[in-house]
């Protein structure tokens, strides 16, 4: 098995979490011995993150998608915002706010948890007032996190160690656009999401009624 950014390989991670006898959990309660909690924080596109979550859907999985309100890639308050939003909603997944410091006003489109957009160790792990801060106390804990930022698995891929149940529970970050778009180095799979981007954006321009002749 290679560890590629692949939804191929994102699919082999599920099925091992699976094998390794976890069950899905969200951010809900504190994490306890078996629960894998699947945190996306969507920093780019919501066309990855729908695709992720298809797949999930699929393969009986419950994540929670964290969504910027303040995003400069996406607009989370257009047409095209608020359906990614309902149907991540209709798919059973679970999401939160991905806030940008200071600001986390959660309104009715987001259950009450946060995960800080590049987080500043100053705030990182301290409590929101009405809300879960993903990294706080209790949800998070160094040996029992993964992440996949910039196409790096700091500690490597937990396929195995999902497998094997070694962890007592995890949180497992990962950032749609890297699974979904091709590539093997970060600047590649971003190169990527831009040339889809391009089709996407002359479809719209189209739907605007701007003449693309
Ligand atoms: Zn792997
Ligand atoms: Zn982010």
């Amino acid at each position: 098995m290679s560890c590629a950014f692949t939804l191929d390989h994102y699919r082999e991670l599920l099925g091992a979490a699976r094998a390794g006898g976890y069950r899905f959990a969200t951010f809900e309660a504190p994490p306890g011995r078996g629960d894998l909690i699947l945190r996306h924080d969507v920093d780019l596109s919501l066309d990855a993150a729908l695709r992720m979550a298809e797949l999930e859907a699929e393969e009986g999985a419950t994540a929670t998608y964290f969504l910027m309100t303040e995003s400069v890639f996406y607009n989370l308050a257009s047409p095209e915002g608020a359906s990614a939003l309902a149907r991540l909603r209709g798919l059973g997944h679970r999401v939160g706010l991905h806030a940008v410091y200071p600001d986390a006003a959660l309104d009715e489109r987001f259950d009450p948890v946060v995960a800080w957009h590049n987080p500043d160790p100053e705030y990182m792990t301290a409590a929101v007032p009405g809300a879960v801060n993903v990294m706080q106390d209790g949800w998070f804990d160094p040996p029992t996190y993964r992440s996949d930022s910039n196409q790096r698995w700091r500690f490597g891929c937990p396929h195995e160690e999902l497998r094997a149940g070694a962890f007592p529970w995890l949180q497992l970050l990962t950032h749609p656009e890297i699974w979904v778009y091709p590539g093997s180095t970060m600047g590649q799979t971003m190169r990527a999401m831009l040339d889809a981007e391009r089709e996407r954006r002359l479809e719209q321009l189209a739907e605007d009624r701007i003449d693309l002749t």
